[in-house]
């Protein structure tokens, strides 16, 4: 059944969303606030519109992918905002990471407006977007969400979780665990590098035992080959953990690692590792250390 959805913000997670919806035959309306991206996402199909309302205005479905909570407001509520367009019955689908009270306020004023929010951020990075192959964390009502699934399915696979707010609130808990494993991954490859062990070797030894990690699988060897092009820029996880935090702080649960880590983020955006990837991070460590975690193994020789 091909359905006529708005798209609002094609960065490089929604750029590959928007994509598959496009393939699978989808009717997409794009916005982005950088025109360009939108038009180069148009280039497979869909049009391209000048505000979130034209991308709303009589859509079934609007998807929002947005940097964070500011965003998600100023797109929603703002002049020319989904909020002002969005028709009685339509479902807005926030896959956005923003913040449980972020998400429950855009809900009441779909609600309002006889509109639906279904909440589901995501895990898997920008070529898990571009492949359909994300995993959506999803809260919402039940009978809200099931109606829907066949636009999930062209995005990847989904995981139920409860009303609306738990997916995003589900989704805060994984992104701490990441964070806090990938740092731990640094300050470990650190050292070792610093005692004379192979990192490619000290990496497989990791990986191994019960350390091991998807987190790890998936960052050591960018690490290693020193390739910190963002997939998930380290102003992100920055964003992220604040939110991790001030929902912690509301729910009344001490954060120690998070706490920590979180400072050390801010260090790494003070010194200019923004728009990084987040492994990036890694450079804080080496900097104290006076060390370098970087792979033995001569470029172009690694498949032998
Ligand atoms: P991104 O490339 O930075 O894209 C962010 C999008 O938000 C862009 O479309 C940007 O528009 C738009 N935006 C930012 N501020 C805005 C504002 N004030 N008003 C209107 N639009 C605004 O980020 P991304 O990597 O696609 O991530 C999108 C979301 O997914 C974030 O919440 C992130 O935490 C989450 N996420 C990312 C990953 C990942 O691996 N990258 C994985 C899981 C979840 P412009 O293009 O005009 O700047």
């Amino acid at each position: 059944m091909a359905r006529k959805i708005g798209f609002i913000g094609v960065g490089l997670m929604g750029r590959g969303m928007a994509r598959n919806l496009i393939r699978k035959g989808h009717s997409v309306t794009l916005y982005n606030r950088n025109r360009s991206k939108a038009e180069e996402v148009a280039q497979l199909g869909g049009q391209v519109v000048n505000s979130p309302a034209d991308a709303t205005r009589g859509a079934e479905v609007v998807v929002t992918m947005l940097a964070d909570p500011a965003a998600l407001l100023n797109v929603s509520e703002g002049p020319n905002g989904i909020l002002s367009a969005i028709r009685p019955g339509a479902i807005l689908i926030d896959s956005s990471t923003v913040s449980p009270t972020t998400t429950l306020r855009i809900a009441e004023g779909l609600k309002e407006r006889g509109a639906h929010m279904i909440d589901a951020p995501v895990f898997g990075s920008k070529n898990e977007a571009e492949h359909g192959q994300l995993g959506f964390i999803v809260g919402a009502e039940r009978a809200i969400f099931d109606s829907v699934a066949d636009v999930f399915a062209c995005m990847g696979k989904t995981f139920y979780v409860g009303g609306n707010g738990s997916g995003i609130y589900a989704k805060l808990v994984v992104n701490l665990i990441i964070a806090v494993t990938l740092q731990a991954m640094n300050e470990g490859m650190a050292l070792a590098t610093k005692g004379g062990i192979d990192p490619d070797i000290m990496v497989q030894i990791i990986q191994s035992s019960r350390a091991r990690s998807g987190i790890i699988e998936m960052k050591s060897p960018h690490v290693l080959k020193r390739d910190f092009t963002p997939y998930f820029p380290l102003r992100l996880m920055d964003k992220d953990l604040g939110l991790v935090l001030d929902t912690a702080r509301s729910a009344g649960v001490p954060l120690f690692l998070t706490s920590v880590l979180k400072q050390i983020y801010q260090a790494c955006m003070s010194a200019g590792l923004a728009d990084e990837d987040y492994c990036a991070t890694v450079k804080f460590v080496e900097k104290l250390a006076d060390v370098k975690v970087e792979s033995r193994i001569p470029k172009g020789a690694e498949a032998s």
